[in-house]
């Protein structure tokens, strides 16, 4: 028979959390900016792959009125490779709210943290709970994985409803103080023992006695899988064109999709090469050779581009784009991995 879930639960996995974190560059110390940002940078990022992002961010930019400050192709290019880029833009805004309308200060409250552009329920209650000790929950897909599992409730996961759920009925379990261990023990206990792929661990598990799916062999069901929506499949011609040492980008509109970031020419239609080479000419390039073509599929959230890339060598560099070589598009120039690829 499982315990009810109630502050032994609190202090079981608190406890736990104590022991065994991971010794990540943003739990240094409490700093609202540091875990923000790795906040921000960890939604729909894994912890490896952010550490180098964090260490490089944090050098360029150590406080928020530094990021405040910074130029956008500066942001863009320390986020080059994170996708997801409103995310920094966003950053961005915050940063000047808090420099303008909080003297430099984060808000120390949920409320203040969820009126700041980007900071969502789930980043305010992050910040709110680790860095000013407030009793909110952070609830993210983690968290509501490990709720799932423990109550065996099929809720949406991925609906408002069972989030609010969720965060009301864990806002009663936090202890007092050291608030942020709480909410980092769920997330932790996600990423480590309740993972989302394969087995849990349950026999590591510093909460099993209260687990409903632990008793019932159930976890695997839970949560409950729903359909997914098809993803938007979008054909792309791409076009590498070199001139000397030098490739032929454009900047992206500064709306929409890696908006504000740089392409390479393309246009949403396959076409053959015959056709590749037409629409080269109206562009106003020449092209000397096609060399060959290269395909690659890159996957976004909801949309897919099958992209398929002409590499051509061409005469003039009198025409609308900008020309770059390889050193200034590898380090100067924010180019999205979609286009990177080719690239490399
Ligand atoms: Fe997850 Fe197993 Fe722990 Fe339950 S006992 S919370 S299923 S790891």
């Amino acid at each position: 028979m499982t315990k009810a879930i109630d502050q032994t639960f609190t202090s079981a996995l608190t406890g736990w959390y104590r022991q065994n974190r991971r010794d990540l560059p943003w739990r240094q110390d409490k700093d609202p900016y540091h875990v923000w940002v790795s906040e921000i940078m960890l939604q729909q990022t894994r912890v490896e792959a952010v550490r180098e992002y964090y260490i490089r961010f944090m050098k360029a930019l150590p406080d928020v009125q530094a990021l405040a400050e910074a130029e956008e192709q500066t942001l863009l290019k320390l986020w080059q490779g994170l996708g997801y880029y409103n995310r920094v833009r966003n950053m961005h805004k915050a940063a000047v709210a808090v420099k303008e309308e909080h003297g430099g200060v984060f808000p120390y409250d949920y409320e203040g943290l969820r009126s700041l552009p980007g900071i969502g329920d789930y980043t305010a209650g992050a910040i709110a709970s680790i860095c000013f000790d407030q009793r909110v929950a952070a609830v993210d897909g983690n968290v509501l994985r490990v709720y799932s599992r423990l109550n065996e409730d099929a809720g949406d996961v991925k609906g408002t409803v069972m989030k609010k759920k969720v965060s009301l009925e864990l806002q009663e379990l936090y202890p007092s103080e050291d608030c942020g261990d709480f909410t980092q023990g769920l997330i932790e206990l996600g990423a480590l023992i309740c993972v989302p792929a394969g087995q849990p661990r349950c026999g590591s598990c510093p909460v099993s006695q209260y687990c409903k799916a632990a008793e019932n062999g159930t976890a695997l069901l839970y949560p409950v899988k729903r359909e997914k929506k098809q993803r938007k499949k979008v054909q792309k011609t791409v076009f590498l064109f070199q001139c000397g040492d030098k490739l032929a980008v454009e900047q992206r509109p500064d709306t929409g999709l890696l908006a504000g970031m740089y392409q390479f020419p393309n246009v949403d239609e396959a076409m053959d090469a015959a056709d590749a080479v037409r629409q080269a000419e109206l562009w106003g390039v020449c092209p000397r050779d096609l060399q060959r073509r290269v395909d690659y599929t890159h996957v976004f959230t909801h949309v897919e581009w099958e992209m398929q890339a002409y590499y051509m060598t061409v005469e003039c560099e009198d025409c609308r784009f900008i020309w770059a070589n390889r050193d200034q598009l590898k380090k100067d120039i924010p180019l999205p991995s979609a286009f990177r690829y080719f690239l490399e």
